[in-house]
């Protein structure tokens, strides 16, 4: 008989896996446990990488994903187009990898899913890879039932529900893309993107928790369908409430699935096939169809999730980003399931029933790496260290960030009162059109500095430049770019708009180069980079994606309005707040009543991420003689900061009446 001793039961709890450097302050490394337990711990993997970044990529290929037909060649790249190409003529499926794959493994039994609802009296549900695999095939054979063929698209406006993986996982295994909408979306906004995707059915749920309360998600999602090429609506039954039903059109997800076999044949995708198309914001008011591809993007979700997260076999992951964005598909989806990890997904709000939610999940189902949003940790350190010190989070091992920059303070609460001092965080910068992390520090490399994101992954090429094109010295502000060979994920085209693809990516400093839209500089001789912020007119409010202008046109339907501009103003918690500048038609005033219509307007427009945090009530905006807005002006009111030279101004004296509007005084 063998006796067992306790302190073996999960060895990992509370090791100290990071040190501090011992000159630099703040600054820290990975201890040697973490160097022993690391995916990657030999900094010669950037040497290898970069000496020939296509051969590493294609071994990479080779090694994490599962391919039906090799390709012939790595990496194509025409600059003129400019188009881009990464494993040519593979053939693969991203659902196997993500799932028939393990059937053959241990990892048939394992926890592929543990979701977490948000009413405290509901059960967890626990999904097994082979569990979830048979899930998927069945909603697979649902769509083809539906007439859902390879290339059509299909678009998901489902909350944080076990269904909406499956529902992704089945488009990609029958070779349609879809389109996720974030649930918190309004229902125009969903339309215009059903519309734009010509979507022939929608997956959506009669509702959701959110702070205890059923939110009625189809009456949204009802909205969303008219005037749209949609022929069906599936929809799950989560709250069991009665909603608006069309028979004919509107079929419940369960009685689908209690029909449907389990056996579904994944679909033989080329590398270059489309494998969705992701909504996000830009400088226009259309948001962009942003198309990634099934081969490049796979192999950078898998192996980012190996190297960012340094996820094992035992882990548990929870990442908090809703699959309505870029990180929910990545790294709530394809590259966990793909490694063969275990999730958490938690449905509700982060402080329902109480504010220590979050904690009490982490110490309740032993979660090991935590991923969230800066905006979430600056509102959770602002309720104090007493929360989380009521639970045990000795079980995490590594925590990480995305979305925005993280600011030192609220990185170093993270770091001491989340992570105990334990913890490397990872700060991952990447976007939408990236499609996986891009720029990090490696947990078994380091160094892990307070509000600097690290190094660019290996295989990559990011530069600072000058606006002139010039690399920039260290610590010199810049534009962050990418140079050939592009990370394999990254954006192809923008659905239906190879001109406005070209124009926002590849205008600035010509097809041999990626644009980010980002600024930032190089922090120190290892290369190690710090993000200051987007340079165009997009925000990043609570850590979500919205361009002033799509709230400029939401709020110019309004009546009452003759124009406004939107600009982006710091924010304790959010990072940045949208804050709108308005000119009123005359014989309206500014009331209480309005400012209701308004965000009224918003709502319905876009969703209540989106709501301005103030309105400024003005009679003239700054223009350039072409009758440009001078946001850039604005922005500078707003924040206090210098204004710069408006000699040049149509209207000089506008920014005089402003600066008394918002209280302007002139920095020393
Ligand atoms: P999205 O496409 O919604 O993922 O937003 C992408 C943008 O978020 C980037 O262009 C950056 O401005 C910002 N961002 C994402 N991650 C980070 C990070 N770790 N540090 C700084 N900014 C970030």
């Amino acid at each position: 008989m063998g006796y067992c001793n306790m302190s073996d039961v999960m060895s990992d709890r509370g090791v100290q896996w990071v040190v501090a450097d011992p000159v630099e302050k703040n600054v820290f490394w990975p201890s040697e446990a973490l160097k022993k337990k690391a995916n990657v711990s030999d900094p010669k993997i950037y040497e290898i990488a970069s000496k020939d970044p296509v051969a590493f990529w294609d071994n990479l290929a080779k090694e994490g994903i599962t391919w039906f037909k090799p390709w012939t060649e790595t990496y194509s790249w025409n600059p003129s187009i400019p188009v881009y190409k990464w494993f040519v003529n593979g053939k693969l499926n991203i659902s196997y990898n993500a799932l028939d794959r393990h059937l053959d493994t241990w990892k048939r039994n394992k926890a592929a899913m543990i979701w977490v609802p948000e009413p405290l009296n509901e059960q967890c549900r626990v999904m097994t890879y082979y569990d979830l695999y048979r899930e998927v095939n069945k909603f697979a054979n649902v769509l083809k039932s539906l007439g859902v063929k390879k290339g059509d698209r299909v678009g998901i406006y489902l909350p944080m529900i076990p269904e909406v993986q499956i529902a992704m996982l089945a488009c990609t295994r029958i070779g349609a893309a879809h389109s996720v909408v974030f649930s918190a979306f309004s229902g125009e906004a969903l339309k215009t993107r059903l519309i734009d995707a010509e979507a022939k059915v929608l997956i959506t749920a009669d509702g959701y928790y959110y702070r205890g309360k059923g939110v009625n998600l189809k009456a949204n999602a009802d909205l969303g369908i008219e005037g749209t090429s949609v022929k069906n609506v599936i929809v799950v039954k989560r709250l069991g409430t009665n909603v608006n039903f069309v028979s004919g059109r509107d079929l419940w997800w369960n009685e689908l699935m209690e029909k449907a076999d389990a056996k579904c044949a994944p679909e033989e995708m080329d590398s270059e096939d489309l494998n969705f198309i992701l909504y996000t914001s830009g400088s226009t008011g259309k948001p962009k169809g942003v198309e990634h591809h099934v081969g490049g993007y796979a192999v950078q979700a898998y192996w980012t999730t190996k190297w960012a997260f340094d996820i094992h076999d035992e882990d548990i992951y929870w990442c908090t980003a809703d699959v309505g964005w870029v990180t929910g598909h990545t790294y709530n989806c394809y590259g966990p399931f793909m490694n063969g990890a275990t999730i958490v997904v938690y449905e509700g709000a982060v402080d329902y029933p109480a504010p220590d939610r979050w904690w009490k999940i982490i110490e309740e189902h032993g979660v090991t790496i935590f991923y969230t949003a800066p905006t979430a940790i600056r509102m959770l350190m602002k309720l104090g260290d007493e929360l989380p010190k009521k639970h045990d989070l000795t079980s995490l091992r590594l925590i990480a960030t995305v979305g925005e920059p993280i600011n030192e303070e609220a990185w170093l609460w993270y770091f001491r009162v989340i992570g105990g001092g334990r913890c490397p965080i990872i700060d991952t910068w990447w976007q939408t059109e990236t499609g996986g992390t891009l720029i990090h520090s490696l947990p078994g490399i380091g160094p892990y500095i307070p509000s600097v994101a690290g190094r660019p992954i290996p295989g990559i090429r990011f530069s600072i430049l000058t606006e002139e094109g010039k690399p920039t010295e260290i610590g010199e502000g810049g534009y962050l770019v990418q140079n050939s060979p592009f990370n394999p994920g990254l954006i192809r085209t923008i659905w239906k708009d190879p001109d406005k693809f070209k124009e926002t990516y590849w205008s600035v400093y010509g097809g041999n180069i990626y644009y980010t839209s980002d600024g930032g500089f190089v922090y120190d001789k290892l290369g190690d980079i710090r993000l200051t912020g987007r340079v165009d007119d997009v925000m990043k409010v609570a850590g979500h994606r919205v361009s002033t202008a799509e709230i400029e046109n939401a709020i110019t339907q309004h009546p009452a309005i003759v124009e406004c501009a939107v600009v982006a103003a710091p924010h304790e918690i959010k990072g940045e707040a949208p804050v709108a500048f308005i000119i009123l038609k005359s014989g309206y005033s500014y009331t209480p009543e309005l400012e209701a219509e308004l965000r009224k307007y918003i709502d319905k427009m876009i969703g209540p991420i989106a709501r301005p945090e103030k309105y400024v009530l003005i009679e003239d905006l700054p223009k350039t003689r072409s009758g440009k807005i001078m946001r850039r002006i604005l922005k500078s009111l707003i924040k206090n900061a210098p204004v710069g030279d408006i000699t040049t101004l149509q209207n000089p004296e506008s920014v005089q009446a402003i600066k008394e509007r918002v209280g302007y005084k002139e920095p020393a």
